[in-house]
């Protein structure tokens, strides 16, 4: 597998051919959407919900650049949510899926050993983990975030014997909901720690407002008898909230976390299916932390190529799960685990895609405090904020109609970009790790012109 190890280059960075945006003028009108039509109100359920904020027909993608189906280019910062953290179909990617297909490698091995896992494995330990100093078991869970979310509670429970799971205000972690509860086999039913326990919401950091350490709140309640708080198993933290409205917790206060719980025997799990593959620039977001978590949940962009996979990262003490405890049918998605490998390779090898993402948030950011100028002057933006951490950057306009409101304006002019947070005031931008530098520029102009569109109505 060593020849395909290899230093970044720009070719990997930069898209071959780049499609030019349709509209990369922020003067210039609108672009019509086609609006989605009578099949999708007859046959696609009412809980569909991207293709309402997105009202057109895909049709091809290449990086950062989504094409519909009338030829409209869009310029595309939401990047599946956080699972294309390296674009749409790249070239290297792309190769090694259709090299692997074309041999008829196994495309659906349960959880059985293949040569796409052991190649996936052995990168992972060799380019992700050792390096990092870090020793996990990993454990492939059914391809959903959710679902690895669920087998880190199910563990930790399992591991402590106790039920309590510690979450924070603002937290997002999936939403599946019983499945085990409708399953009859006293196998899975009765395994220690599969039943749901109590969870307590604390405050994440600076919920409180600046000046109350939430750290020392937690910690009261838990060493406190009188405060009617049960030893839990475990934390389960997001060092930046994505979906709650791009929240970043200070190094320190997850380092303090991280001490907290090694003091309590409390385990902590780092949620990273969002922040996780480079979104904050490491590759694992709490890396800057200088922290090793218990348990680390991956899946989003693990694959790299939007294919679904997901993973436990547990420390092997922890492992003790029985066979088959938790399973699935699609544990270990073989053509994910083909482009999951070739990602690791082609961008992980060395420092230059993290160094690249690191840049591209430094003018993403500086770009969204120059606009949140432009809202305050305009007498709008006094709840107005701009935050992130690497390419995980939002602008706070503490108002969700405007939110809303920006993110329509700039779908109109061919940028894809997101609300967040409880209320949706905040608008999320995650473009590609691998967009260039114009990429950011033309966004933030789409962004602006979409903003001046919104105060002049
Ligand atoms: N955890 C975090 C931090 C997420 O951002 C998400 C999805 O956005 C999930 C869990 C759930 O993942 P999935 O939608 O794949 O179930």
């Amino acid at each position: 597998m060593d020849d395909a190890v290899r230093e970044i280059t720009e070719q990997d960075i930069v898209p071959r051919k780049t499609i030019p945006l349709s509209e990369e003028c922020p003067d210039a009108p609108a672009v019509p959407a086609p609006i989605l039509g009578a099949l999708y109100d007859r046959l696609e359920s009412c809980v569909r919900s991207y293709s309402r904020s997105f009202p057109t027909e895909f049709s091809s993608a290449q990086n950062t650049r989504l094409v519909d189906s009338n030829g409209t280019v869009f310029l595309d910062f939401f990047a599946g949510a956080g699972s294309l953290n390296y674009g749409h179909n790249h070239p290297a990617l792309k190769k090694a899926l259709i090299d692997y297909i074309k041999k008829d490698g196994v495309t659906q091995g349960l959880d059985m050993a293949t040569g796409a896992k052991s190649a996936f494995l052995e990168a992972f330990d060799t380019t992700i983990l050792q390096p990092r100093g870090l020793q996990y078991k990993i454990q492939f869970t059914g391809p959903t975030g959710a679902n690895c979310v669920e087998a880190a509670l199910k563990l930790a429970r399992k591991v402590t014997g106790r039920a309590g799971i510690i979450s924070f205000t603002n937290g997002f972690h999936g939403m599946s909901l019983g499945a085990l509860s409708v399953t009859a086999n006293p196998y899975y039913r009765n395994s220690p720690g599969s039943l749901p326990g109590p969870v307590t919401f604390m405050p994440y950091d600076g919920f409180l407002g600046p000046s109350t350490d939430t750290i020392d709140y937690i910690r009261r309640y838990l060493s406190e008898p009188g405060s009617g708080l049960a030893k839990p198993a475990a934390f389960i933290v997001e060092t930046v909230q994505g979906e709650g409205g791009v929240n970043v917790a200070s190094l320190d206060w997850l380092r303090r976390l991280s001490a907290l719980a090694h003091e309590q025997d409390i385990l902590l799990i780092i949620d990273d299916i969002q922040m996780g593959c480079g979104r904050t620039s490491p590759f694992f977001s709490f890396e800057p932390a200088e922290i090793k978590p218990d348990i680390v949940v991956l899946s989003k962009s693990l694959s790299g190529y939007g294919l679904p996979l997901s993973a436990l990262l547990i420390r092997p003490a922890l492992d003790i799960w029985a066979p088959g405890e938790h399973n699935g049918t699609f544990r270990g998605n073989n053509l994910a685990f083909v482009t999951a490998t070739a990602a690791i390779k082609t961008f992980w090898s060395s420092r230059d895609l993290q160094e690249h993402a690191s840049h591209l948030g430094r003018t993403l950011n500086a770009g969204l405090c120059e606009l949140i100028e432009v809202v305050r002057q305009c007498g709008r933006g006094r709840a107005a904020w701009a935050r992130g951490r690497g390419l995980i950057q939002a602008i706070d306009f503490g108002d969700p109609l405007m939110a809303r409101r920006v993110v329509q304006f700039a779908f109109e002019r061919g940028l894809l970009v997101e609300t967040a947070g409880v209320e949706g005031s905040t608008v999320k931008l995650l473009p590609p790790l691998t967009s260039t530098s114009e990429d950011i520029s033309a966004g933030l102009r789409i962004l602006r012109s979409s903003v001046e569109a919104v105060l002049s109505t």
